[in-house]
Parts: C-alpha cells; sequence; structure tokens
C-alpha cells in the first residue's frame, strides 16, 4: 500500500473547518411503568477535536466506540447532550431550524450500507436531485444537469439518470451515495465506513475516488471506520476512540509508526501483514468490552490493559493531553508504554515460539483474514492505473 501522508503543515496552519469541544451524547435507557430513565449510555464522552480545512480526520476504534454517533452529531442529525461544534466559525450546537437548513448544505454524509441507504422506488437521479430541491432548485432541467455533471464526478455514466438502485452494483450504488453527497456543494463530509459494505476489489476504487474528490473539490472529510488499513491509506490525522472517549490522535505517520496509548498498539499489532514471515507482533488483550452503560473508573481500559498500574489507573481518568508536537494521548504511562509492555510480558508467547511455528501461525492468520493484505495490494495498483474510468461495472 502507499505510504500514508502526512498531514501538510499547510493543511494544518488553516484554520478549523469543524471545531469540537467536550461533546458528550448519553442515550437514556428508559424502564418501569412511567418509562422514567433508569440509566444512560454513555455513547460519546467528552470528546474534543478539529478537522481543519482540506483535511482527511480518520476516526478508528471497535463497534460500540463511539464513533459513528459522533460523526452524527456533528451534523447535528442526533442532538448532544453537551458540549459545542462549531462548522466554519458557526456554532451549529445553538442554530435554529432554517440556519441549520442552509449549513446543512455545506455538510453531507455518505452512509456505510449502500445498499439500505437509497431509496428502491426512485430513479437514481431523482435520489440525487433531492437535495438541490430541497435546496431550493426548483427547475428540474437545472436539476437534471447538475446530477449529470456530478455522475460525470464520481465515474458513472449519464444515461444511469433514469435508473432504479436495484439495477447497480454494490460499488456503484456507493457512488450513487457519494454524487448525493457531492451535488449540493458541500465542504464538509462525514464518510461513516463508506467502504465497510463492499467486496475488498471494490473498496481500493472508491477510496482512491474519495481521494481524488477531495484534491479536485476542496473537500475535507470526517473518515470513520473501524478498518486502520483503510484509515492509513486516506487520512492526514487520526482519532482513536475508545468506548466513548478519544484515546489518541496524531498524524497519521505518529499514530503507525510510535504509537502512545496501549488500545493503538492493539488496534496495530492486529493488522495482518502480507508476509507472513515477517511477522507482528501480536499483542493479546483480555477481558470483555465493558458496558458504556457503567463505564470503569479511572482509565476506562484498566480492565484490558496489560500495563494498568494499580490503584492509579483505576482511580484516576488520564486527561487527554499533548504528549508530543502535535500527538495526544490519554494515558498516565504514554511515555512509558514499551517498557512497561516489555516487564508485562504483553507479548503473546506464540509470536516469540521460533522458526516454522512461528512461520505456520503467520501462514495460518493470513489464510484466516487475507482482506487487509487484498486491499493493500488493490490500493497500490488502483494509484498506479485509471481511477475514475466511468463504470460499467464495480
Ligand atoms: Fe493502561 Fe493505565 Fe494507560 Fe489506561 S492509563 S491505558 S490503564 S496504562
Amino acid at each position: 500500500m502507499a505510504e500514508a501522508t502526512p498531514a501538510s503543515p499547510s493543511v494544518l496552519s488553516r484554520a478549523p473547518l469543524v471545531s469540537v469541544k467536550n461533546l458528550v451524547k448519553y442515550f437514556p435507557l428508559r424502564g418501569g411503568i412511567l418509562q422514567r430513565t433508569v440509566a444512560e449510555v454513555k455513547a460519546v464522552d467528552d470528546v474534543s477535536f478539529d478537522v481543519h480545512a482540506g483535511e482527511v480526520f480518520g476516526l478508528v476504534g471497535e463497534s460500540g466506540c463511539g464513533k459513528t454517533t459522533t460523526g452524527r452529531l456533528l451534523l447535528r442529525l442526533i442532538e448532544p447532550t453537551r458540549g459545542t461544534i462549531e462548522f466554519d466559525g458557526h456554532d451549529l450546537t445553538s442554530m435554529g431550524a432554517g440556519d441549520l437548513k442552509k449549513a446543512r448544505s455545506d455538510m453531507q454524509i455518505v452512509f456505510q450500507d449502500p445498499y439500505a441507504s437509497l431509496n428502491p422506488r426512485l430513479p437514481i437521479g431523482e435520489i440525487i436531485g433531492e437535495g438541490l430541491a430541497n435546496m431550493g432548485v426548483r427547475d428540474r432541467r437545472q436539476r437534471e444537469e447538475r446530477v449529470a455533471a456530478i455522475l460525470d464526478k464520481v465515474g458513472l455514466r449519464r444515461y444511469f439518470i433514469n435508473r432504479y438502485p436495484h439495477e447497480f452494483s454494490g460499488g456503484q450504488r456507493q457512488r450513487i451515495g457519494l454524487a448525493r453527497a457531492l451535488v449540493l456543494q458541500p465542504k464538509f463530509i462525514v464518510a461513516d465506513e463508506p467502504v465497510s459494505a463492499l467486496d475488498v476489489s471494490i473498496q481500493s476504487q472508491v477510496l482512491n475516488l474519495m481521494a481524488d474528490l477531495k484534491d479536485e473539490l476542496n473537500l475535507t472529510y470526517l473518515f470513520i471506520s473501524h478498518n486502520l488499513s483503510v484509515i492509513e491509506h486516506i487520512s492526514d490525522r487520526v482519532g482513536v476512540m475508545y468506548l466513548g472517549k478519544l484515546v489518541e490522535m496524531a498524524s497519521t505517520e505518529d499514530i503507525f509508526k510510535s504509537p502512545k496509548h496501549p488500545y493503538t498498539r492493539f488496534l496495530l499489532s492486529a493488522i495482518p501483514k502480507p508476509d507472513p514471515r515477517k511477522h507482528r507482533q501480536r499483542l493479546i488483550l483480555t477481558g470483555d468490552v465493558p458496558s458504556p452503560i457503567n463505564p470503569p473508573s479511572g482509565c476506562r481500559f484498566h480492565t484490558r490493559c496489560p500495563i494498568a498500574q494499580f490503584p492509579v489507573c483505576s482511580e484516576q481518568d488520564p486527561v487527554f493531553e499533548l504528549k508530543a508536537d502535535g500527538h495526544w494521548a490519554a494515558c498516565h504511562f504514554a511515555e512509558r508504554t514499551k517498557e512497561l509492555e516489555k516487564e508485562s510480558g504483553f507479548v503473546a508467547p506464540a509470536i516469540e515460539a521460533a522458526g516454522g511455528k512461528l512461520k505456520a501461525q503467520g501462514e495460518a492468520e493470513a489464510a484466516a483474514e487475507p482482506a487487509a493484505d487484498v486491499l493493500r495490494s488493490q490500493l497500490d495498483e488502483q494509484d498506479k492505473s485509471t481511477r475514475k474510468e466511468p463504470l460499467g461495472g464495480g
């Protein structure tokens, strides 16, 4: 796969397009005859970050860590419990319906599931043009021209305009989803696992298309994914979430070369290597993922963290703070993670076994989980070949 592109200083020196401060979202759980709130799911808990104009900010974490909820909060598709979201200098959280509608034309979302997110009863011309109609473009001809132009941009034929979603493949449907988001000429796109539902061979096409469109249309992305290979390929900076909190944030290069938080180190160690002989040291986490209804005290990761030091980790919530230039982490021992890992024997014993056994294990893992490897090679190939050929298939 191509080397990750670190965020260029020029991108980071620009004013933030999106600025999130102390964002909180608790979902109430109701019970009893009176349906009173009996508990709260702490989906997002005190999250702060900026997304600079022209940047791709990748948000990564396990299922249920709050990354999708964060993306939806940013567009105010759901209301935050607390905190502020500024977009282009305006506070979205205090906006009335009229201003919010105008702001939304600059902020769009691409959903994970291209099958479920398109209305099967409408031709794609109407699906894509719906946003234009809502934003006051009444002239049908004008709408059709803009839809045709955006179909060109996402690599689909203009004559597809009267076809229905079921007539398209998964990759084409995600291109339609992209066209729907882009037709209003937004500045900011929340891409929520945009390639997760696609075949690995198609993922690279859609990813490269998104990267090209970003440059061509001066877009800014919040790119949400659980797949670190995807995040590495497209993101300038990365935020890692665990149980509703950001635990690490840095440039893509720093996250992949010198991760500071034990959870990030675990995620990275789980990426399969294409060559089983070059086995990555695999870190093993123990324990179940705690419930976001009643998260652990102190550091939320302490119940699974192999280098947790007691009682400090179970009693004191680590502050999310700057640990190095542009590198943020929430861990009391961020500067000593490698040393503590060695002391605690964090590395799985099987990895330390020599020779053939190690090779056999690597081969078994590679066979069991080939998707990331295939994606990497696909991305490489796509980088070299044509990216935006109009598609009849795919
Ligand atoms: Fe692990 Fe303690 Fe750091 Fe939390 S604060 S990640 S429990 S070492």
